[in-house]
Parts: C-alpha cells; sequence; structure tokens
C-alpha cells in the first residue's frame, strides 16, 4: 500500500482518524476511529448501515463499507490530532453504484478514456448566522450594497482569518476573501485543482467553515436562500479539461480564447441544463435562488435562463477569460462530487456529440432578459428538475441508473414533504375561496 495510515498516525501526531463519507444529499457521515485500529479499517473500511444516511437503501441490506482513500488525508486544522479521509462506499464486495464519489471517480475514468482530466475551481458562498440560523451574525451589517464591505468583513476577521489560515496550512492555495453581495454572507477562493481533489476539499471547506464558526459561537450556512430578499448562496464551478500540461480549452484562435472543444463542452451543459439543475439546485429552496426576483443589493446574481456570454455575470455561463469557463447555476447544497461529475457527465456528451451551444448573448439578461424569446428557462422547482433528470437517457447513462433511480426517489420523497406541508401562504390567499 502506497500510503500507511498507521505510520501517517505517528508521522503526523494523530490519536484518531475521522473515515468520512458524504451521501446523496452530500451530508457529512463519518466514525472517528483511533489510530490504533486504522490499519485494518484501512483495508476493509468503516462499516455502516447506509440505510440510516441519505442513500436509497434498505435497514435489511448488508453492512456498508466506507474505504478511506489515504491521499485525502487531511488533518483538521482546528482539531489537529484528527485526520480526515474521504472514502469510496462498497457493499458486498462491490463498489455502491450510488456512491457519490464513485460517481464522480467513474465519470472522470471515462474522460481519461477519451484523453482528458478535468480541473475545477468552486466558489462557495455562505453566511454566518447566529446559532439557530434565524438571523445574520452581525448587527450591524445593513448596508443595501454590502458587497465587499471592508467593515463587515473585519468585524468577522477571526472566523475567516482561522479558515483562510488553515487552507494555507493544507497547501490548498487560498487567494482571497471577501463579504459578498448580502448581508451576513462571505466567500473565500482557494485555486483549482483536478476535479477528485476539488470535490474533496469542497467536502472538507464546509465542514471546515460550520466547524470553525461554530467554536467562535456563530453558525455557517450554505442553504441556497436563507433569506428572501437578500441575494442567494451559490456555488460557481469553473471547469477547464487538461491533457497532461495542455489546457484544451485555450485557443488563441477561437471565440473569447476558447477552443471547439471548450464550446462543445458548454454547448452539453447548454443542451442538458433542466436535467443538471436536478443536481446543481437540489433542495425545494434552491429554486427561490434562480428565477428570483430582484434582491435589496439590485441584483440575484443567479442565473434565469440557460444562456451563455463573454465576462457577463448575468447569464447561467459566464467565460471569464479565455481556456475555462463558468458554470453559475449550481447553490451551496449541492453535492460537491456530484456537481463536478454532472457537469463533466453533460460536457463529455457535448464533446461526443459536438454540441453547438448556440450563439453567445452579451446584454445584461436581469434588464433586457424579455428581449430573447427563444432562450430556454431554467426549471421552475425541484419537481420539474427531477422530471427533467429523470426523462434524460443520456445523463443516466453517463452517470448510472442506479444512481438516478437513486438520487430521484429519495428526492420526490423530499419534493412530497414539502408539498404535504401546508403554509401560512395557502392559508392567506385560500381562505376565502
Ligand atoms: P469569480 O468570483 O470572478 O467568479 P473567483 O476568483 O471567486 O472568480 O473564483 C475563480 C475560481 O476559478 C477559482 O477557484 C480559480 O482557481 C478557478 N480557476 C481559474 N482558472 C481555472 C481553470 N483554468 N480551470 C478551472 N478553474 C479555474
Ligand atoms: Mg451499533
Ligand atoms: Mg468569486
Ligand atoms: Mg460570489
Ligand atoms: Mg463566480
Amino acid at each position: 500500500m502506497a500510503i500507511e495510515l498507521a505510520e501517517k498516525a505517528k508521522e503526523l501526531g494523530l490519536k484518531y482518524f475521522l473515515i468520512s463519507y458524504t451521501d446523496l444529499f452530500g451530508s457529512q457521515r463519518a466514525k472517528l476511529v483511533p489510530a490504533s485500529a486504522i490499519t485494518r479499517m484501512q483495508k476493509d473500511g468503516a462499516g455502516f448501515a447506509g440505510f440510516a444516511t441519505w442513500l436509497d437503501m434498505s435497514p435489511a441490506d448488508s453492512d456498508m463499507f466506507a474505504v478511506p482513500d489515504p491521499a485525502s488525508l487531511t488533518p483538521l486544522p482546528w482539531k489537529k490530532d484528527v485526520g480526515w479521509l474521504a472514502s469510496d462506499l462498497y457493499m458486498d464486495g462491490q463498489k455502491v453504484e450510488q456512491g457519490p464519489r464513485n460517481i464522480l471517480k467513474r465519470v472522470m475514468e471515462q474522460a481519461v478514456q477519451a484523453g482528458f482530466q478535468m480541473k475545477s475551481g468552486v466558489e462557495c458562498e455562505f453566511f454566518l448566522t447566529l446559532p439557530d440560523g434565524t438571523e445574520i451574525s452581525d448587527k450591524l451589517d445593513t448596508a443595501a450594497k454590502p458587497c465587499y464591505d471592508a467593515g463587515a468583513l473585519m468585524r468577522r476577521y477571526d472566523v475567516i482569518t482561522e479558515i483562510c489560515d488553515s487552507m494555507l496550512e493544507l497547501g490548498w492555495g487560498a487567494y482571497q476573501n471577501d463579504h459578498e453581495d448580502a448581508n451576513g454572507q462571505f466567500e473565500m477562493n482557494w485555486n483549482y485543482d483536478d476535479a477528485l481533489i476539488t470535490a474533496d476539499r469542497h467536502v472538507f471547506f464546509k465542514f471546515m467553515a460550520k466547524s470553525i464558526a461554530e467554536k467562535h459561537g456563530l453558525r455557517a450556512t450554505f442553504m441556497p436562500k436563507p433569506f428572501l430578499g437578500l441575494t442567494g448562496s451559490g456555488c460557481h464551478s469553473h471547469v477547464s479539461l487538461w491533457k497532461g500540461e495542455e489546457n484544451l480549452f485555450e485557443d488563441e484562435a477561437g471565440e473569447l480564447g476558447v477552443s471547439a472543444l471548450g464550446y462543445n463542452f458548454i454547448g452539453g451543459v447548454i443542451q442538458h441544463a433542466d436535467a443538471l439543475a436536478a443536481i446543481t439546485n437540489p433542495t425545494v429552496n434552491s429554486y427561490k435562488r434562480i428565477n428570483a426576483p430582484r434582491t435589496i443589493s439590485g441584483a440575484t446574481w443567479a442565473p434565469n435562463t440557460v444562456t451563455y456570454s463573454g465576462n457577463n455575470r448575468t447569464h447561467m455561463i459566464r467565460i471569464p477569460e479565455p481556456g475555462r469557463f463558468e458554470m453559475r447555476l449550481a447553490d451551496g447544497a449541492v453535492n460537491p462530487y456530484l456537481l463536478q461529475a454532472s457537469i463533466l457527465a453533460a460536457g463529455l456528451d457535448g464533446i461526443a456529440k459536438k454540441i453547438s451551444p448556440g450563439k453567445r448573448l452579451d446584454i445584461n439578461m436581469y434588464i433586457d432578459g424579455h428581449t430573447v424569446t427563444n432562450a430556454k428557462r431554467l426549471p421552475l422547482n425541484l419537481l420539474d428538475a427531477l422530471r427533467a433528470l429523470e426523462a434524460s437517457a443520456t445523463l443516466t447513462s453517463i452517470l448510472g441508473q442506479s444512481f438516478v433511480s437513486a438520487y430521484t426517489k429519495l428526492k420526490h420523497g423530499e419534493w412530497n414533504a414539502y408539498a404535504a406541508h401546508l403554509s401560512e401562504w395557502e392559508r392567506l390567499v385560500t381562505l376565502d375561496c
């Protein structure tokens, strides 16, 4: 075995390992394993009852084993004697097909077969709230245009820098932190990397931001739209495909410096956008961020239409510079592995079928969107998106039938639970019918 975790424990002074995995809804599950027991767990995995988490399993199923990937070992910067590990899921000696990390690895393997390595960077916006999540944590953070507000950023210096110092210590290439467009909202950026590494870091970042915020008596939430009048939390994903050291999306002669391959990838993302939304915008609440009315700050910064542009943030896809594009659809609730896997699946189909993304739009979509009558709209709610995913034979074949069945089954359950909820709004508009 390349990396012996027991040796690593000695070298790094780790007393425990947190063998963790991410279920279909993106929740972190883990077992805390003493270093003295890690050798066996490294080989056989830590046992879980899959049904107890958001996976489509039954209480009668065999044990599920989370087999840690030693390459993902990350000592918790805020609890230094614990080493975090991302894991791959197995049951009865087989890889679990609906395991999100297994899915990403499978789709990335398909990309490798086609000659491509996907690299990506994510921007995980979040709010710092009071512990109960009902209000933002900073009473003074009330500006109508709070984006980049220096004072509000510095009032959260202790939390933000503890997280940023941690990323620097871990060697992620953290490079900037800012107050975002909503009161109480922040974003912290680190460098892009191989899509699997980025997905593991994305999972870890959410865990770290929540843990460190909690240490400071606050709560970090990635909920897509926690406060109706304020801009929601997106999770923009930047994408490029590589062959060794060569960025295959870069082409000086291409429009905006993007290659024909890059445009075909974008074409796939555009073609499959409504089905992708079931994954990138996975909660009932997600649909209050996209297709939303203007926020107090003046713009939602979230897309309404399936369109692309150059360096213009009012479309679903933005090409900020040569050699990459930004997918602005996903939100804070997205499962980090499924985010990368689904974008790559759509892009690979675009490449295989040489799908054209159509014409670039350079207009301000928020103001002049009505002038484009043929622009495809995004799904209006989770149910529409789930139906689009179920209807997509292409995404189903790339991501796996058992995944799509499992995911849509559980998500329909969530939709039904929501539909069964009687809201105050219903009473208001229906009481006197
Ligand atoms: P913005 O707010 O302008 O959308 P950010 O600086 O917040 O951009 O985030 C940009 C992300 O894109 C970072 O994670 C960055 O490392 C990543 N990125 C830059 N170049 C590439 C590339 N070629 N491929 C993938 N991701 C990239
Ligand atoms: Mg037990
Ligand atoms: Mg950003
Ligand atoms: Mg942002
Ligand atoms: Mg962005």
